[in-house]
């Protein structure tokens, strides 16, 4: 089985440069397709509270047989549970559901600009379940400059990743220069550009994209793979989601090829500068005020 090569965290964790994503796996299919991303070989899973799926994932590890330390477990608090105590408790809501004592990553879903300081109490609990040793890595995503320095100004871990949305059609290269200046990991969601076809396709499918597919076809690999490649090559971790089990195999079978230079470049050259996701200034608990159920 393929091992996978990791990324040093800025606190010198070792974390997957691949894993695997459940966004919109429905709660009934996650435990079928995080057993098959297991025994595919991935070993890392990113989930959230809002996926409403953790259970899933924690029985698909529980039911692959792997130690627990085997297996890189990534979650994010949503923004109805920020606030130190309520972050607190949303750490207790997620190991729960999880059926773990320690996470590896647990990072905030999202920033609330209009009321950052509730993001900053929120930020403050992850460190406190830092320092007490319950999750290994703290993190945010999401953030945009902006975001970040208000609250490296105010907090004391800098984040160990930042998982923003990052495909061909929408690169965020100002974000992704910051991170790297401050020494925060960057995790691409909807790295295969997800986002640009299962909304309203009004973007266009990376998929169909002809740059894409002439590189896939002269290396002799799928569209997605040669995205993947693309994050990997520039440092990025990816999560791919994927519920078939084919694509599941197909996206994890990215690490016997490098794309050159001229290829790297063309991709970058694909950047619309057009977000799929929500903006992230305009996230408020009104607009996106999910109830987080107990465990
Ligand atoms: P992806 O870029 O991973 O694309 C997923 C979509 O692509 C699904 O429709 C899937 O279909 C399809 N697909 C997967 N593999 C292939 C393939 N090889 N060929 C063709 N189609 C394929 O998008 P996501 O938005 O899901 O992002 C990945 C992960 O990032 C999420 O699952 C989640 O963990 C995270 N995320 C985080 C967000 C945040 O705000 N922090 C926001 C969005 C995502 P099917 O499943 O039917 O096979």
């Amino acid at each position: 089985m393929t091992s996978i090569p990791t990324f040093t965290l800025n606190n010198a964790v070792d974390m997957p440069a691949l894993g695997f994503g459940v966004y919109q796996t429905p709660p009934e299919e996650t435990r079928a397709a995080v057993e098959t991303a297991l025994e595919t070989g991935y070993r890392h899973i990113d989930t959230a509270a809002v996926y409403g799926n953790e259970r899933g994932v924690g029985e698909a590890i529980r039911r692959s047989g792997l130690p627990r330390d085997d297996v890189f477990i990534e979650t994010k608090v949503w923004i109805t549970d920020y606030g130190y105590d309520t972050t607190l408790h949303a750490f207790e809501k997620a190991v729960g559901k999880l059926g773990v004592d320690t996470i590896d990553l647990l990072i905030l879903h999202q920033a609330l600009p209009g009321e950052f300081d509730r993001t900053i109490a929120a930020y403050k609990a992850l460190e406190r379940l830092y320092t007490d040793g319950k999750v290994r890595a703290i993190g945010v995503s999401n953030f945009m400059p902006n975001h970040l320095d208000q609250l490296l100004a105010e907090t004391e871990v800098v984040p160990a990743v930042n998982q923003i949305e990052v495909h061909p059609y929408f690169r965020q290269s100002d974000v992704l220069d910051i991170d790297g200046q401050l020494g925060i990991l960057n995790q691409a969601w909807s790295p295969i550009g997800g986002i640009t076809f299962y909304r309203d396709g009004s973007h266009g499918s990376t998929l169909q994209d002809p740059v894409i597919g002439e590189i896939a076809t002269a290396q002799g690999k799928s569209p997605a793979q040669v995205m993947l490649r693309w994050h990997l090559q520039q440092g990025r971790q990816v999560i791919p989601k994927s519920v078939t089990p084919s694509r599941i195999a197909e996206n994890f079978d990215v690490f016997d090829f490098e794309l050159t230079d001229e290829q790297l470049a063309a991709i970058d050259a694909l950047d619309t500068g057009t977000r799929g996701g929500p903006e992230p200034e305009d996230i408020t608990r009104d607009k996106y005020g999910i109830e987080i159920p107990e465990a």
